[in-house]
């Protein structure tokens, strides 16, 4: 029988053109797909009826770049760059991390992700040493009830060296299509240095791929121009999600959108951590569309709200004449950035057929953001309102697939366990790794 959610009298923010934006608007569910966008629709048929008044009907964000087992380091970095985390945490951790590290990590950054409104992730999933690492985090991207786009890496290659034959085995077993997954997708994250053996797996295997490309990383590695080198190997491949890219020519992003290929900026991290300057601004005028990524908790935070406005105010700081009494035109809109989080990030990950906006026929990957909060009224621009003064308090419900999240305002998670196995966590990893890269047990 056909489940029947109404979510009624939002302002609803399709980011779908033919759609547009619609005050005062109900969108109805049908189990997991979103049926209609209209005023006024009937809500006796409805078996569960959702009060959007006073909020921003929103499309779920969507992150392209996050290293969900990485959440057990929460904080941990802050302060660090490129090159000393390359130092400190792939120097001991891949040694340190269990699956139930994997398991930890990637289920409280999940349900850390659904709390701010992201209803899909890009899980970069790195530290892969064997079978029961990845099988943990897709165990725990189960759990949470995420839309997941598994990207599966072994880049540190500590027990099976990535390119030998045992792992592309083992990776054609892990991403055999399976037909029970209604949430999940399968890729790849490739490692350095990028060896055709990968980009033939891919290929056979028929999912998309993700690396880290052009990235300054001082004290770690000497630069390089991945893309260009990419291209000149006839590697480039369409559907492949390129992180960072800070210091790509623009001959190197036109590259990645002649390919059909996408690009995704992690501002914050970017900015801080000195892998250069994000290229927000670069990627649009060579025509793609960027999307964001949070890339990891231990060094900045994991909402989409905090990416929004960095990439925002760093992209109009690029676009700021020198000469002060030239006249400034800023051309990217809070609009835009809402789309790369948004529409940018579904297409990224291949699925902007099924999510991205609100669109009838998608799936029902909806959040409704209160505007009848201190930082969030009067909202006169709700767009305006979303990207500069919302935050994670705001956001009041979560629905995947027409399954709520979080309701209310209030998390659908088991908090208390939650919390266990942080602390629990965090205390195995500073037994094996030491003060460098685990937080303190105490600290839970
Ligand atoms: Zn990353």
């Amino acid at each position: 029988m056909t489940h029947r959610i109404l979510v009624r009298g939002g302002h609803v923010v399709s980011m779908d053109d033919a759609v547009g934006d619609r005050p005062g608007c109900d969108i109805l569910i049908e189990d997991d797909l979103i049926a209609a966008v209209e005023p006024g629709l009937d809500p006796a048929g409805a078996d569960e009826v959702i009060d959007a008044r006073d909020t921003v009907v929103l499309p779920g964000f969507v992150d392209t770049h996050r290293h969900l087992w990485m959440t057990v380091l929460r904080g941990t970095q802050a302060d660090e760059t490129l090159g000393g985390y390359q130092q400190t945490v792939q120097g001991s951790l891949p040694f340190a991390v269990q699956p139930q590290d994997v398991y930890a990590g990637t289920l409280l950054g999940a349900w850390e992700a659904l709390n701010a409104g992201i209803t899909t992730v890009l899980d970069y999933a790195h530290l892969n040493p064997t079978l029961e690492h990845a099988e943990a985090g897709i165990r725990a991207l189960r759990e949470t009830g995420i839309r997941a786009l598994y990207a599966h890496g072994s880049v540190f290659g500590v027990r099976r060296p990535w390119g030998s034959p045992e792992q592309a085995e083992y990776v054609r077993e892990l991403l055999r299509p399976r037909q029970d997954d209604r949430l999940l997708t399968f890729g790849i994250a490739f490692g350095a240095p990028y060896g055709e053996s990968d980009w033939a797996l891919a290929a056979e295997l028929d999912v998309p791929a993700t690396l880290h490309a052009c990235v300054r990383s001082a004290g770690a590695w000497p630069a390089s121009h991945t893309i260009e080198e990419l291209n000149a190997r006839g590697l480039l491949r369409a559907g492949t999600v390129y992180s960072h890219c800070t210091i790509a020519t623009d001959a190197e992003l036109k590259l990645i959108a002649d390919s059909g290929g996408h690009v995704s900026v992690s501002p914050y991290v970017e900015m801080v951590m000195g892998h250069g300057r994000p290229v927000i601004a670069r990627a649009l005028a060579q025509g793609l569309l960027p999307s964001l990524g949070a890339d990891v908790v231990s060094s900045g935070p994991g909402d989409m709200f905090s990416q929004m406005r960095a990439a925002f105010s760093q992209a109009r700081a690029e676009t700021v004449p020198d000469d002060p009494d030239a006249p400034y035109r800023p051309g990217l809109t809070a609009r835009d950035v809402l789309r790369f989080a948004t529409a940018g990030g579904a297409a990224a990950c291949g699925l902007g057929d099924i999510t991205g906006s609100l669109t009838p026929g998608k799936r029902a990957d909806l959040v409704t953001v209160r505007t009848d909060q201190i930082n969030t009224m009067p909202a006169g621009d709700p767009v305006g309102v979303v990207v500069a003064n919302a935050d994670v308090s705001t956001v009041d419900t979560v629905l995947v697939g027409g399954v709520a999240r979080k309701r209310d305002g209030r998390l659908l998670a088991d908090l208390p366990g939650l919390r266990d196995l942080a602390r629990d966590a965090a205390a195995r990893l500073h037994r094996h790794a030491g003060n460098s890269v685990a937080a303190h047990p105490g600290k839970g």
